[in-house]
């Protein structure tokens, strides 16, 4: 049979560390339930033997010294005599996984998901932005790798249920004596028990941590938009993977522009004269001023379309549109001089004023009578 060392591909003097990551490194390649080489199987026993025997002292001390774990001289390494250990090992990486839900539960299990929200100013979402977080979940303890146990120490098998995480008990029944299977309480159903666990930790293989992480927002966002981050979610137990991380947008009103879908609304005031006479103004928008062109004759609650000016689309091409609504100011209190001439053109328009009432549009009247005819 091959050197330990080799079969796990260290050199002598690895520390402890390193030969626990080359086996979990080769475990994971080599496991039957991941991989289905035909030798697979036997490559998979052959380096759990080694990691068994490396990662204990005394047993590495001794295969060291004589080139034999067992202390006696029969050097065949004879496998299925280490069937306790195998399994022991089997389920601190794999909880004891390949059972088909028969054998003991695994303590390693996938991280839930996270949720945050973050908030962004609707400029942000047209053009989307880079955003820093400050997130809060659970990661994997490093102390302990996500063993759960204090370094240096490992789960030991059950010995209510020797392993299998479940303990029989007969049930009498109209059949009968029966014999049914119970999650073992000992262990909870593990099949191992961890007596030393990892200080950091306290045996979850866990830890909070807080970080900050730069995100992507892309351009286009609305309220409820959620993105998602595969693997930034909560570390799961025991070394689990973590889950993934959404990003739930909320885009803060602004108070020039109103969303509307992507188009967007902005109000520009417009004096009355202004909007008589017609005039060039400018309008800030996101995308700089932009020049507004007011016709003569420009009536309030017009609106002006600015063509690709409003929100990108999410995850597409284009913009929609910014529609400038015009309001026109009408003077509040016109000063003596004022009023008179608003008079004087109210005249010229054969608009007639009796206290304060306008009794006769002569342009409004005129325009009804050609429309009713001689009724
Ligand atoms: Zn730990
Ligand atoms: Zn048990």
């Amino acid at each position: 049979m091959t050197n330990h060392y080799d079969a796990l591909g260290v050199s002598r003097d690895a520390t402890a560390e390193e030969i626990k990551k080359a086996y979990r490194k080769l475990a994971r390649k080599l496991h039957p339930d991941v991989n289905d080489a035909p030798d697979a199987q036997d490559r998979f026993k052959a380096v759990t033997h080694a990691y068994e025997v490396l990662s204990d002292p005394q047993k590495r001390r001794a295969y060291d010294t004589t080139g034999n774990e067992n202390g006696h001289d029969s050097g065949a390494g004879n496998f299925d005599g280490q069937g306790f250990a195998f399994q022991d090992i089997f389920e601190t990486f794999f909880g004891g996984g390949g059972g088909q839900g028969h054998g003991p539960a695994s303590r390693t299990r996938r991280g839930q998901d996270a949720l945050i929200s973050v908030r962004v100013e609707l400029r942000e979402a047209v053009f989307g932005v880079n955003k820093k977080l400050e997130i809060d979940t659970a990661v994997l303890c490093t102390t302990c790798e996500g063993s759960c146990c204090r370094p240096g120490t490992h789960p030991i098998t059950c010995d209510v249920c020797h392993g299998s995480g479940q303990i029989q008990r007969p049930m009498r029944s109209i059949l009968g004596n029966v014999m049914t299977l119970a999650t073992c309480n000992s262990c909870q159903g593990f099949g191992t028990r961890i007596e030393d666990p990892c200080n950091e930790c306290m045996g979850e293989g866990r830890v909070r941590n807080r970080r900050s992480l730069t995100i992507k927002v892309p351009a286009g966002v609305s309220t409820g938009t959620r993105i998602q981050l595969a693997g930034q979610g909560e570390a799961g137990p025991a070394g689990g993977p973590a889950g993934d991380l959404y990003v739930e947008m909320k885009v803060n009103n602004d108070p020039a522009f109103l969303r509307e879908g992507d188009d967007l609304h902005a109000t520009l005031s417009v004096p009355m004269t202004a909007a008589a006479l017609g005039t060039e103004l400018t309008l800030e928008t996101f995308d700089g001023e932009q020049p507004i062109s007011i016709k003569p004759g420009t009536q309030a609650g017009e609106v002006i379309n600015l063509r690709n000016l409003g929100v990108t689309h999410l995850r597409g091409y284009g913009r929609g549109n910014l529609m400038v609504h015009v309001h026109v100011e009408t003077p509040t209190k016109p000063d003596a001089a004022q009023e008179e001439l608003l008079k004087q053109l109210a005249a010229l328009r054969g608009e007639t004023f009796t206290e304060g009432k306008l009794v006769n549009s002569g342009g409004m009247f005129a325009k009804l009578r050609d429309k009713l005819g001689n009724l």
